[in-house]
């Protein structure tokens, strides 16, 4: 089973992406601030990480550069949660390893294809 990584300081957003998730088949596994999102990372290898640029702590930003220089999460799969209001940062994040950006707010259709064109 596939295994994923919420990692949205928002309770609603984190519960908006499950739903949008159920019936996928994934094993699906929350963080709600950059430390903990690193953490949980590094401890469980999920496959995909779905990652809230703008978090407490550490920012999405600074988590994925954590991530790619970490062995353990150098290859995982990077999807940004961006607000159209960042989307001028997103080709930063590209520069920096994320494969694919989703704008919140989202439709569920949306961020379950993106997830299922890095995870097939
Ligand atoms: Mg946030």
């Amino acid at each position: 089973m596939k295994k994923i990584l919420i990692a949205d300081d928002n309770r609603q957003i984190r519960l908006l992406v499950n739903v949008a998730l159920r019936n996928g088949g994934y094993e699906i596994i929350e963080a709600e601030d950059g430390e903990d999102t690193l953490e949980k990372a590094v401890a469980q290898r999920p496959d995909l990480i779905l990652l809230d640029v703008t978090m407490p702590k550490l920012d999405g930003f600074e988590v994925l550069r954590f991530l790619r220089k970490r062995p353990e999460t150098t290859d995982c799969h990077v999807v940004m949660l961006t607000t159209a209001a960042q989307r001028r940062d997103v080709e930063r994040a590209r520069q920096e390893g994320a494969e694919d950006y989703i704008t919140k707010p989202f439709e569920a259709h949306e961020l379950r294809e993106a997830v299922e064109r890095l995870l097939s």
